[in-house]
């Protein structure tokens, strides 16, 4: 099959979140199975920096409004293609600063959309199916069926649009729509319109074959209310093209009997290297009584920061989860007043918690091995990779019963001491607190962490399923598109 992967993010060229480990994974899995596969992003400072990208020869203008853009094509490994726009992507963050998102996003993200599609036309690529993700790329079905409509070039090209996280959804003033290159008439509830302003994940959702999101339950979710973000009602007209496929994660970047980044590796056959890992850890985040709080349970969060996360949570429930010696390090980014409050409370219990704030793979990973129990009392979650990669080092996930995080956690049951993690229901810090006390129960009784800890790092998280499933539904887009 021809695949083509669209998306703002992927790992190992660019990274804010979940979408850059699931579309560089996927790609991956993909290309594992023979298929032809292309993976298609924005030539960001990071990747012109740190990798050697080849000419491939081929360049682009797209009127955007009333001027046109110039950008080429850079290739890596054959199969990776960059776009070059420096006016537009030559900058240090991808979507914006913790000030706020660049103002310029609508255009920028227009041009990428225009640009994968003019890149097949210029390579001669026929896509049998051009995956999309997120509202970075949401414009590409919409474009498919209006401006492409009638390119024989694209007779046999499907869409998938992948919704990562419905709470972003590309959202930009009306006046945008004279650098869409598309007429008014598509400015209307039924069209892209949103509250008066234009929506680029919407343009994906009326227009792909098909839609998914990345977990049974999400897909489920959004068609509500509560989860919808305004979207629900056009979802429900969808329905029928809605599926949910849970996110695999990376075995090879995520394997701690391999994990150059610990101090000591180790596998679900022998753990002892988790304790290693657990002390390096104390003794570099945290200066003083390293050896008391090797024995206490240690607590780790790592993440993006938006209000999505939970951390009021973590800030309410923090005297009570922090009494008698738990410690817990935090390393994540994200909204400048998350930032402040977090910081606050570093400060006010600085013997127990470690914050970092700031994007750090490696201190990523020796807090995924490091520490007891993961947190993600997330408000929301569509699928979730946190709680994944904790499993796969061993760690226990503390989490919200939402999203993804119910399909991939069996919550523990004390009677038969089975169960993968703690889940809680309620937005609540006292639902938190509690499934944090049942977790500190278990952490007691040595025996059973033991069991539960070696339980957690035998359940198979990798991409090999998820990628089939993936093929079944690029299968079915085509076949939809066909009829
Ligand atoms: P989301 O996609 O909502 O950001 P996920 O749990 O799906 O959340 O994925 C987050 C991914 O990003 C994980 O691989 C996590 O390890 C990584 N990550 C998030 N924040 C940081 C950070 N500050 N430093 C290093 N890695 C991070």
């Amino acid at each position: 099959m021809n695949i083509l992967i669209a998306s703002s993010e992927a790992v190992p060229f660019a990274k804010t979140g979940g979408l850059a480990d699931v579309a560089g994974s996927l790609y991956n899995e993909l290309r594992k199975m023979g298929h032809d596969v292309y993976l298609v992003l924005p030539l960001y400072k990071r990747i012109k920096k740190n990798f050697n990208l080849k000419e491939s020869g081929i360049d682009i203008n797209i009127p955007v409004g009333e001027k046109t853009l110039s950008g080429r094509f850079l290739i890596y490994n054959n199969n990776c293609v960059f776009i070059e726009c420096d006016e537009l992507f030559d900058r240090d963050e991808l979507y914006g600063t913790p000030q706020g998102d660049y103002n310029d996003n609508s255009v920028r993200f227009i041009f990428f959309s225009r640009s994968v599609l003019e890149l097949c036309k210029k390579a001669g690529f026929r896509p049998d199916i051009i995956h999309c993700n997120d509202w970075q790329t949401g414009l590409i079905p919409f474009y498919l069926k209006t401006i492409y409509k009638s390119e024989v070039f694209f007779n046999n090209t499907a869409t998938l649009l992948t919704i990562h996280n419905i709470g972003y959804q590309g959202l930009f003033p009306a006046s945008d729509m004279t650098k869409l290159g598309v007429g008014w008439e598509y400015f209307n509830p039924d069209g892209i319109e949103f509250y008066g302003r234009i929506n680029f994940l919407k343009a994906g959702i009326i227009s792909a074959d098909i839609i998914n999101t990345v977990s049974k339950t999400y897909a489920e979710e959004i068609l509500n209310e509560e989860s919808g973000f305004g979207l629900e009602g056009i979802l429900r007209t969808r329905k029928q093209r809605i599926f949910g496929i849970i996110n695999g994660i990376d075995y090879d970047e995520w394997n701690p009997a391999k994990d150059n980044f610990l101090p000591a590796k180790y596998s679900y056959k022998d753990t002892r290297g988790k304790s290693v890992c657990k002390k390096e850890l104390i003794k570099k985040v945290f200066s003083n009584n390293v050896q008391e709080s090797e024995k206490k349970p240690l607590l780790g969060i790592v993440g993006r920061l938006s209000s999505q996360k939970g951390m009021d949570l973590v800030i309410k429930a923090a005297p009570k989860m922090l009494s008698s010696g738990v410690r817990l390090v935090i390393l994540g980014k994200g909204d400048e007043y998350i930032h402040r409050e977090l910081l606050e409370m570093q400060k006010k219990y600085s013997d127990n918690v470690s914050l970092t704030l700031g994007f750090n793979d490696q201190l990523a990973h020796n807090i995924y091995a490091g520490v007891d129990f993961f947190l993600m009392p997330s408000k929301y979650e569509p699928c979730g990779l946190g709680q994944m990669i904790a499993m796969r080092y061993g760690t226990v996930p503390i989490a919200r019963a939402t999203g993804g995080l119910v399909d991939t956690i069996d919550d523990y049951d004390p009677l038969n001491y089975s169960g993968t993690g703690f889940l809680f229901h309620e937005y609540s810090h006292y639902a938190f607190l509690n499934a944090i006390k049942t977790a500190f129960c278990v952490y007691d009784d040595s025996r059973k962490m033991k069991n539960l800890i070696s339980n957690v790092m035998k359940i198979d998280f990798s991409w090999k399923n998820s990628a089939e499933k993936y093929i079944n539904i690029y299968k079915h887009a085509i076949k939809i598109k066909e009829i």
